[in-house]
């Protein structure tokens, strides 16, 4: 089991989906990230957070064993993101992103954090991502990179950077499509593979997830749900299965990549059951263990 560290953004999250609404509720990638991680391995967290951040919300991650000593409480507010879903819970309309004390944010990693083994770039400004790896005392032996429509529209240049110093990315399919600026998804990923990262994992929401791996296609379903509430968190609960598994067993070849990848759908069908982090709060790791066995079955040819 090796050390994660991620850095990313802590956020207050208004969601409205068609089954209800959020209001400044406990959000952000790097805290769904970590949450979802701290399941599997010990997560570190940087990020910042306002003076108008609850003590709770931090409380929470503690009590799942969180390293946030790395989280920094900046004079100001914190960052507020807001969003829709319609009935394709698929794509998250941004309704409202203020970045607050986000806008100013520069992670100093410690002599400590420095040398983390593995290193989960959340979605934040690319060139952040690029610092934060910068600051690495010696290569992790895993970075992994997450982004959004917000980077690839505004920050295409520092995106390119950052991506050719990665192992690993996970994105969406419609912000694939965007940023390789190729419709068909399987040359897009392609089209992502060849800018830099070895390994590119896409998310397809309900539709699972597709990943190359050194060239090889694996794709895994998405867990068959009836009640899906709020889709905010998936992307990032996804990533937190995958790169928190991988952590686990610090191991990096297909058999377990290809793991990693229904743990990452395991954990993201978790997320999507309530809104903000509810449901990982109530999550126990035999649920877990439980929904990768289900896999199994959800996929095997024969009897
Ligand atoms: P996802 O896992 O893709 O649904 O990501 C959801 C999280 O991303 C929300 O909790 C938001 O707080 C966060 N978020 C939204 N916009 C941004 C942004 N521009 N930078 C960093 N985080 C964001």
């Amino acid at each position: 089991m090796a050390d994660l560290l991620v850095v990313g953004s802590v956020a207050l999250d208004t969601v409205q989906t068609p089954f209800g609404k959020v209001q400044e509720a406990l959000g952000g990638s790097a805290t769904y990230f970590s949450y979802c991680a701290s399941f599997f391995t010990q997560v570190r967290l940087v990020a910042t957070i306002g003076e108008d951040f609850p003590g709770s919300h931090i409380k929470l991650l503690t009590d799942r064993g969180v390293d946030v000593s790395g989280l920094k409480t900046s004079h100001g507010r914190t960052f507020r993101w807001a969003g829709e879903y319609g009935y394709d819970l698929n794509e998250a309309r941004t309704l409202d992103t203020q970045l607050n004390v986000f806008a100013d944010f520069k992670p100093v990693l410690d002599e400590r954090l420095r040398r983390m083994p593995y290193l989960f770039l959340a979605n934040i400004d690319p060139d952040l991502q690029l610092d934060v790896l910068g600051q690495m005392a010696e290569r992790p032996r895993l970075v992994a990179l997450d982004t959004m429509n917000f980077w690839i529209q505004g920050k295409r240049e520092a995106l390119l950077r950052v991506l050719g110093e990665v192992d690993v990315v996970t994105i969406n399919d419609a912000e694939a499509r965007q940023l390789a600026g190729e419709p068909n998804l399987i040359k897009a990923a392609r089209a992502i593979e060849r800018m830099g990262p070895s390994t590119v994992v896409v998310k397809r929401g309900e539709y699972g997830a597709v990943m190359v791996n050194n060239g090889a296609f694996f794709v895994v379903p998405a867990y068959p749900l009836e009640s899906v509430y709020d889709p905010t968190g998936a992307g990032d609960t996804f990533a937190g299965g995958f790169v928190g598994y991988l952590a686990r067993a610090e191991k990096l070849d297909r058999a377990t990549m290809r793991r990693a990848m229904v743990h990452g759908s395991v954990m993201a069908s978790f997320t999507v059951e309530d809104f903000s982090l509810n449901r990982l709060t109530r999550l126990s790791a035999q649920e877990i263990e439980a929904r990768v066995a289900a896999f199994h079955d959800l996929v095997r040819l024969e009897a």
